[in-house]
């Protein structure tokens, strides 16, 4: 009798600043993980973003750790270092490489907001990319999906649940004493408030609500 084989286990990647990881974030993740199949998605905070490189980013090892504290209840959610212990910018095409050598096996699948799918033809070895994962870009409120520049059935387009949640947005509301409960999981906007993240060090003395 000859078993069936193996099924290869489907890896998704989440990759992000994650400061703070909000819900939009979430929904993202679970809803490519069901439309997919995956067994997993992988959340990986970056190390200094490269993108972002002007403005002021969290620590890393704060945006690691929401990031943790937002996606343990969810068995199918895990978070990676690879890009927060990584010296340097974080570049996708290392996040990928680093990814499949530690899952020698696995097809990934790199999960991407309409924003950030249109910054991708800027990435460093765009062409590399499509080898090393099957891409998803997801709806976002406010940006539209344009797929055509890009080669065919290098990237599929799932349309979520729209949330206009951004962490910038989470970020200003903080500063600005406005709430951001239900726009973050509860653990994360316990961690702003231990943290004292966000707050505008010249503005009055607020905590996150
Ligand atoms: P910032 O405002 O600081 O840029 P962000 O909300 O865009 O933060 P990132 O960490 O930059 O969050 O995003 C990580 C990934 O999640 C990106 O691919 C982004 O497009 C996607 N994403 C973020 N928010 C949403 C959302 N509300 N809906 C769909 N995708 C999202
Ligand atoms: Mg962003």
């Amino acid at each position: 009798m000859t078993s069936a084989p193996a099924r290869r286990p489907r890896l998704g990647v989440m990759g992000g600043t994650f400061d703070p990881l909000h819900h939009g974030h979430l929904v993202a993740a679970s809803e490519v993980a069901w439309r997919f199949d995956l067994d997993e998605v992988v959340f990986v905070p970056t190390g200094q973003p490269w993108q972002k490189a002007d403005s002021a980013v969290s620590p890393a090892e704060d945006r690691y750790l929401m990031t943790v504290v937002a996606t343990a209840a969810d068995p199918r959610f895990t978070v990676s270092r690879v890009d927060v212990d990584r010296p340097g910018p974080t570049f996708t095409t290392d996040t990928l490489r680093d990814l499949a050598a530690q899952r020698p096996g696995a097809d990934l699948f790199f999960i991407t907001g309409a924003d950030a799918l249109e910054a991708i033809v800027s990435w460093k070895d765009v062409d590399l990319l499509w080898r090393l994962a099957h891409f998803v870009a997801v709806s976002r409120p406010g940006h539209t999906l344009d797929v055509r520049a890009l080669p065919a059935g290098a990237v599929s387009v799932v349309e979520i649940p729209a949330l206009a949640i951004s962490s910038s947005d989470v970020r200003r509301r903080v500063r600005e004493g406005r709430p951001v409960r239900y726009l973050v999981p509860t653990g994360v906007l316990q961690y702003i408030v231990k943290s004292g993240l966000y707050r505008d060090g010249d503005g009055p003395a607020r905590s996150a609500r």
